[in-house]
């Protein structure tokens, strides 16, 4: 039996900035756990974060689990990469 080795590269593309952003503990309790992020607003503004070239400013919201502190979140997205051309949509 003929095993074809190919050395596949994923084919998804980069995970986007914000997953990379640590998850600090809360500030007024100090707990971890907290709500999703949710996207409050949007900015296209291009600048550079620490080295990395970025094109929109992210802010995300989320909320404390424990005391319901709300923290904001800013993040730096680089879109200048378009994705992969999609094959599944017309
Ligand atoms: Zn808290």
């Amino acid at each position: 039996m003929a095993k074809k080795q190919e050395a596949k590269k994923q084919e998804f593309p980069a995970p986007p900035e914000h997953t990379a952003v640590p998850n600090l503990p809360c500030s007024a309790c100090g707990s971890q756990r907290r709500t999703p992020d949710v996207q409050t607003n949007e900015a296209e503004y291009a600048g550079l974060d620490q080295g990395k070239p970025f094109t929109h400013i992210v802010w995300l919201q989320s909320q404390c689990s424990d005391c319901g502190q709300t923290r904001m979140k800013r993040v730096f997205e680089d879109r200048t990469k378009k994705p992969a051309p999609q094959s599944d949509e017309p």
